[in-house]
């Protein structure tokens, strides 16, 4: 908590310095977001005073008639606040309070905007606690894109922020959110019966008036993931067979496909078909068929392990994943439900026959596939499957035929040689398989831009230090944010815990994402992967 108290007050102490420094005036709305938003932020930290102090400040600038404050009147105006800055120590916190690294990105991804990049902290670092990523953003244009490219499992946002209310993103985010069943949750300094109407008709499905306790939060979040799964089994459960609908298909194959970028353990897809099913509901009724189909389904997902997953694709053709397993193992275990489920009878009309099935096998051990990719190969499979004779499983073939990976330049920046050759080394071992992959290392801003053909190279990953000495990592990110189509560019910034206002800084100036050191290898590479995700 030390830390985010100190990181606030030098956040305080230098909008004052700036706005103190300045010959011009501060607008009155500037003033009062900028006591809003401290007023939020502290009691949420744990500074009462700061908090109590500035709600006072708040009520007075709301209440005057001043439409602008020119320096001599904000002095007088913001000193019992900045006394009480004054009294803390702002000396950097020991290291060995500070957490290790955060989650390696399994668990469900939290989207959270605010434009107090102090608060996003404190919420990142507690929420991840959850087994939870946790993104954040200070811009809200950046939300509405990581919105749309990351479908979170949680949206949370702030009103009151300067470049766009709040309320405007969740109405802009609204119909999106409904569609893939997204919890919106607004956490606001506001605490009036108007802000929660509107937040409420905006599509919130919850409120919460900052400051709030954490434990607060982190339990109404869970009850929105809770209420999101219920109503995504709703949907995404076939009525008739109680397989998967094919509504899931996504979400498993994007599941499945992340995590064999992130490991490297392949999984099976398999397509199971019912031989002569037609035969089926010509011969004893439709009613007979649908019996069939359900006793089908359940007899496969009685058979199969907890994380396999089976989806009704079309009429009585079945997908199949199996995670973490190979081909051979997948056809041995298909092999063997075919015999036993091949010996059960089915009744229908006093009569009494069997059924059997054809699948086709492929392992899926490329990452970034489109899952049609796999289906095709494994629906090749089980047509050869069915050509010769039904009753059995085959394996697809030319497997080998990788199609044409994609291009990724990756560019580190560090002045440290040893993390440069380590950078070096593990995104290499990571990321070679998956791409043509060109990686460049630079001591520094000024290397890295002298090195001009290769900056203004398209689509490029920048693992970047924020403390070096030639140009200052949070320079670089400045030029490179300011250079054209800068979003060509995903930054991740890479800096020691100490420098909370780096970080502050680094999320203000459009890094994607930030790591601090030391970090775990996986840790690195989930991040990677989700920013991977959004290249086109
Ligand atoms: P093959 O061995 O080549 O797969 O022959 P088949 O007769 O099983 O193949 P085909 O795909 O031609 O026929 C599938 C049939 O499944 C056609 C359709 O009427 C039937 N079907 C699809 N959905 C349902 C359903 O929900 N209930 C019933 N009873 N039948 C269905
Ligand atoms: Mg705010
Ligand atoms: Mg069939």
């Amino acid at each position: 908590m030390k830390r985010y108290q100190e990181a606030l007050i030098l956040a305080i102490n230098k909008q004052a310095a700036e706005w103190f420094g300045d010959v011009s005036v501060v607008d009155a709305a500037d003033l009062a977001r900028f006591l809003h938003s401290v007023k939020g932020t502290a009691a949420t930290v744990g500074l009462e005073e700061v908090a109590a102090t500035s709600s006072e400040l708040l009520d007075h600038a709301e209440g005057s008639a001043k439409r602008q404050w020119n320096a001599d009147e904000l002095r007088p105006f913001l000193y019992s606040l900045l006394k009480l800055c004054h009294s803390f120590d702002t000396e950097p916190a020991p290291p060995e309070e500070l957490p290790t690294s955060s989650g390696v990105g399994k668990g469900p991804l939290i989207l959270i905007l605010d434009d107090d990049p102090i608060f996003l902290m404190f919420l990142k670092e507690s929420l991840e606690k959850q087994d939870w990523v946790v993104m954040t953003a200070v811009d809200p244009s950046k939300a509405i894109a990581y919105f749309h490219d990351y479908r979170p499992d949680c949206f949370v946002t702030d009103i009151n922020m300067p470049q766009k209310n709040g309320l405007e993103v969740l109405s802009l985010l609204r119909e999106k959110a409904r569609q893939l069943l997204i919890p919106t949750i607004v956490i606001s300094g506001y605490a009036d019966k108007a802000h929660r109407i509107e937040s409420y008709r905006t599509g919130a499905d919850d409120y919460l008036v900052k400051p709030f306790d954490i434990d607060e939060l982190i339990v109404r979040i869970e009850s929105q993931l809770e209420r999101k799964r219920s109503l995504e089994h709703l949907l995404l459960v076939d009525k008739l067979t109680g397989a998967f609908s094919r509504n899931y298909l996504d979400t498993a194959y994007e599941r499945l496909n992340g995590h064999l970028q992130q490991t490297k353990e392949s999984f099976a897809v398999a397509v199971l078909d019912l031989d002569h099913f037609k035969r089926v509901n010509d011969r004893y009724g439709h009613l007979a068929g649908d019996d069939v189909l359900k006793g089908f389904a359940s007899f496969i997902k009685a058979n199969v392990r907890m994380n396999d997953m089976l989806i009704r694709y079309g009429g009585e053709e079945f997908v199949l994943l199996l995670p973490q397993t190979g081909k051979a193992e997948t056809k041995r275990l298909l092999e063997q439900l075919l015999s036993h489920f091949g010996g059960r009878t089915f009744e229908a009309g006093g009569q009494s026959f069997q059924v059997t099935f054809s699948a086709g096998v492929v392992e899926a051990d490329i990452p970034g596939l489109p899952f049609d990719h796999w289906f095709k190969l494994a629906d090749h499979a089980l047509y050869a499957a069915k050509e010769a004779g039904r009753n059995r499983v085959e394996l697809a073939d030319g497997q080998s035929d990788k199609p044409m990976t994609k291009k990724l330049n990756v560019a580190v920046i560090d002045d440290d040689r040893a993390v440069r050759d380590l950078l070096n080394d593990s995104l290499r071992a990571f990321l070679q398989d998956r791409f043509q992959l060109k990686i460049r290392t630079y001591d520094g801003g000024v290397s890295y831009f002298a090195d001009d053909g290769w900056a203004s190279r398209e689509p490029q990953l920048i693992l970047l230090d924020g403390l070096m000495d030639d140009m200052d990592g949070l320079e670089v990110l400045q030029r490179l944010r300011a250079m054209p189509q800068s979003d060509r560019f995903y930054i991740i910034m890479l800096t020691v815990r100490k420098s909370e206002w780096d970080i502050v800084r680094a999320l203000e100036f459009g890094a994607d994402d930030y790591l601090t050191k030391p970090f775990h290898m996986n840790e690195l590479a989930a991040r990677i992967n989700r920013l991977l995700r959004r290249m086109k």
